[in-house]
């Protein structure tokens, strides 16, 4: 009976909760898990957000871990099935815990984890984790809320296999106090993290609208033909135009407010944006960005 005890090992590390994950091909050399354009709640149990891998040839390199450990394991699970390549980094493009609780499972597997030092500043290591309040404690289980293993703070040229990754850090806060951005130029291929939402409305809470579309106007000099926002599924090279359009419009609007003497609950009444009202999250966020807005704009 010896023989059972590594069989049923197995069989316990496998019976982690299946995210039943569809990789997307997006270039013959990146290949994406989308998430729902939504909150994370305990049906899609986290699976609201974009990670992606790199295949360069001798390794996958990981954009965003996900949101637990059993939602980085379906991903690499899947890869696997794709082409059994070793990944060797993992990339956090900031410290909202949706992009990166998957850390842990990477970091068990002694993966180089590297990050921004926002990391240290502001990302959240306490129990429980926003996402473990929000999703069931099955697809949150064996999550251990992982720093990156190597933390930067300038921007950074990486050689793996065939792949010169870029790595450029946002100058000012943006949608967070300090966004990577991941630049192929070989693919003209650009990872923006949150910088660019798609299907859905964008989260302005805790970032800086001003910062968040100078970041966006930096984005443009790259000339990438694909880029893969953080939430939303479009990745032609107009994919960053939704949220840049979105808070354009915005500030002009909140900035006019101002200027007229509106209140900022006035100005959050009256700054409906109704072309946005489809968008998915509309309701929950909206009325919020455009206070957000109005918080940081009436100090200029
Ligand atoms: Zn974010």
């Amino acid at each position: 009976m010896r023989w059972m005890l590594p069989l049923l090992l197995t069989v316990t590390a496998l019976g982690a909760y299946d995210f039943a994950l569809t990789p997307k091909r997006i270039t013959p050399e990146v290949t994406c898990f989308f998430g729902e354009p939504a909150v994370m709640n305990t049906t899609n149990n986290g699976n609201m957000v974009n990670t992606c891998y790199i295949d360069t040839k001798k390794s996958y390199v990981v954009i965003d871990s996900g949101s637990s450990y059993a939602y980085a394991n379906s991903a690499y699970q899947a890869m696997q099935k794709i082409k059994a390549l070793p990944v060797e980094l993992v990339i956090n493009t900031h410290v909202h815990d949706d992009h990166w609780l998957g850390n842990g499972f990477f970091a068990q597997m002694g993966v180089k984890v590297l990050g921004s030092d926002d990391f240290v500043h502001n990302a959240s290591i306490d129990s429980p984790s926003r996402i473990q309040t929000h999703i069931s404690p099955e697809a949150y289980a064996m999550t251990v809320p992982t720093r990156p293993t190597e933390m930067i703070n300038s921007d950074k040229t990486l050689k793996i296999g065939d792949q010169e990754l870029q790595l450029h850090l946002m100058k000012k806060k943006a949608h967070s106090a300090k966004d990577m951005v991941i630049f192929l130029p070989k693919s003209k291929t650009l990872f923006t993290g949150d910088l660019v939402f798609n299907d859905r409305v964008p989260s302005l809470v805790g970032g800086d609208i001003n910062g968040w579309i100078d970041a966006l106007d930096e984005l443009k000099k790259l000339k990438a033909t694909t880029i893969i926002g953080g939430h939303g599924y479009r990745t032609d090279k107009k994919a960053a135009e939704m949220t840049y359009n979105y808070l354009t419009d915005m500030r002009s609007q909140v900035r006019a407010a101002i200027a007229d003497g509106i209140s900022i609950d006035d100005t959050v009444a009256k700054v409906t944006m109704p072309q946005y009202k489809s968008l998915k999250m509309y309701e929950t966020l909206h009325r919020g960005n455009v206070e957000a807005s109005y918080r940081m704009l009436e100090w200029e």
